[in-house]
Formats: structure tokens, C-alpha cells, sequence
């Protein structure tokens, strides 16, 4: 498996969730090992934020990179779209201080993406190859990871009666990202929505860019677009959360109730246990590249 970035930059659009205005993405290509970048575009010097876990400043309501002191919210739905689609590196460029919302989804990233192209790179990507399972328990959180072909199995358990008890498993490859986990889209509570509101908070966030619901039933015309949206979101901020962890993860990784929080904390927790997984590149290479994914620079998460 050979690493990817995009055929051509990608330009688009949308309103930040919790500004309320307009901003301007542009995903540009890069070489192979350069990995997943953002660039404030609209700061001076343009300051870059790797996406990685290492880098994550807030988890409370979106995910937000920092560096310095250039931070860049709500980057967990386009990182999933980007790992979705098996893109390994790019620079994107971001003219405000978080990605818009769009829908809610990964779903128009996802098509946007699949528009643009791809375009394989000469170099092999590199897996964190898990070999002994690794477990983290926290209240009635859970996640582990266990060796096996590359999956996700999530259970959430809501007491609200158009949730309940939800459990999805999905083999981590693209077609089935697109298909099945892209288009599902966040949801929140409309009591909270409102608390958030009043407080200044999730001002572009409305009917078009999440499942509200209230204790009847959801507010959305449309209903659901997939009667278990809700576990598929949740897969899809944990891919989007799998995007920060630097490799591409070799391994059923299993999740009960978890959070941004908690994955990360899972991620912080499988790299300390050294003896559990080890880099692997599947692909015949070169001493040269062999030597390369040994330097921990290209994935602990330091510049290269
Ligand atoms: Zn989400």
C-alpha cells in the first residue's frame, strides 16, 4: 500500500459552527511523509498545526489544534474524510479559526474529495501493527484494541428513546467509510443547543448541520438519514480522531461510550505500551525508507 495525497488543491467553503461566518478551506497536495497539516491562512506568517494528538488543546464540543498561539477548531469531521478517503498527506489551509461545519457530516468532504482525485506517492505507508491487545477503562467508558485486520466497533447507550443502545462494526476501508459512515451527522439535545446559544456559543449551528432532538422525537423534517446515525457518527469522530494519531492503525479497535476526550486518551495510553504493536510497512522497501520509519520524527509527531 503506497501512501496518497489529493490529484489537485480542493477549494471550498462553509460557515463555522460557533462563529457563524463564512470560511475558506483549500487542501493542497503534498510529498509523502509530510502528513496531515492545517495552516491558519488568515494569520500573519501562516502558522501550521500537524495533525496530531500531541497537538490537541480542547476536545469540549470539537476538536481544536494548537500551536503556539494559532489554534484551529472543529477539525474532526474533514481529518475522518481524509483518513476515509486513504489520504496520507496534505497541507490544508484554513482562512479562519475553524473548518465549517457543512452538514454535520463528513459527507460533502467525503464527495468533494472523491471529485478532486487522488494520486498515489512513492513511498509506503506505515502501520502501528498491534500484536497484544491493549485495554483503557474509565467509569463505564471503554475502548481496546486487539490484533486484526483494521476495524471499528462502536456502542453508545443513550437513555433518549430514539437512541437506546446502538452498535456498528465497519472494516476500516474507503468505499465503506463513504457509504456507510460519511453522510451521518453529529446530534446534540436541543436543551443544549439552547444553553449554547445563549451563551454565544454554536451560533451557525442549526437544523442544517445537526440531528437535534428534543425528548419527543427529532426536530430535523427529514428524520434520520440511517435509523443508527447516531453509533455511525460516533465512528466517524473516532476515524477523525485516528487521523491524529500519526500511523495508520493495524488493529479491531473496539469503543464503548467514548468521547474525543477519551480516544485521545486511549491513543496517549496504546503508544506508551511500546511492547503491544510496532511500526510495520507491508510493502517491500528500500533500506532507505526502511531506516526512515525508524527515525521517530515522522510519527512522533515531531516536524520532520
Ligand atoms: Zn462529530
Amino acid at each position: 500500500m503506497w501512501q496518497q495525497t489529493l490529484a489537485q488543491p480542493l477549494t471550498f467553503s462553509g460557515i463555522g459552527l460557533h462563529s457563524g461566518q463564512p470560511v475558506k478551506v483549500t487542501i493542497y497536495p503534498a510529498a509523502a511523509n509530510h502528513g496531515l497539516r492545517f495552516v491558519r491562512a488568515d494569520l500573519p506568517g501562516q502558522p501550521e498545526i500537524q495533525a496530531h494528538y500531541s497537538k490537541v488543546v480542547d476536545t469540549l464540543r470539537a476538536t481544536t489544534l494548537g500551536e503556539g498561539r494559532a489554534t484551529l477548531s472543529t477539525v474532526e469531521h474533514l481529518l475522518a474524510a481524509l483518513l476515509g478517503a486513504g489520504v496520507d498527506n496534505a497541507r490544508i489551509a484554513v482562512e479562519g479559526p475553524e473548518v465549517p461545519i457543512m452538514d454535520g457530516s463528513a459527507g460533502p468532504f467525503a464527495v468533494l474529495l472523491a471529485a478532486t482525485g487522488f494520486k498515489s506517492l512513492p513511498w509506503p505507508r506505515a502501520y502501528l501493527r498491534v500484536h497484544r491487545p491493549v485495554e483503557l477503562r474509565q467509569g463505564d467508558q471503554w475502548m481496546r484494541v486487539v490484533p486484526g485486520e483494521p476495524r471499528i466497533t462502536y456502542t453508545i447507550d443513550f437513555s433518549h428513546p430514539l437512541i437506546r443502545r446502538q452498535r456498528f462494526t465497519v472494516p476500516l476501508v474507503s468505499e465503506v467509510f463513504a457509504r456507510e459512515i460519511a453522510s451521518a451527522r453529529t446530534f446534540g439535545f436541543l436543551k443544549e443547543v439552547q444553553y449554547l446559544q445563549t451563551n454565544g456559543l454554536a451560533l451557525g449551528g442549526s437544523l442544517d448541520n445537526a440531528v437535534v432532538l428534543d425528548e419527543a422525537g427529532v426536530l430535523n423534517p427529514g428524520g434520520f438519514r440511517f435509523p443508527d446515525e447516531c453509533v455511525r457518527h460516533k465512528i466517524l469522530d473516532a476515524v477523525g480522531d485516528l487521523a491524529l494519531l500519526g500511523l495508520h492503525l493495524y488493529g479491531r479497535l473496539e469503543v464503548s461510550r467514548g468521547s474525543h476526550e477519551f480516544h485521545l486518551r486511549f491513543f496517549e495510553h496504546l503508544m506508551a505500551q511500546e511492547a503491544s504493536w510496532r511500526v510495520w510497512v507491508p510493502t517491500p522497501v528500500t533500506q532507505q525508507q526502511q531506516s526512515a520509519w525508524f527515525q521517530p520524527a515522522l510519527w512522533e509527531g515531531a516536524p520532520a
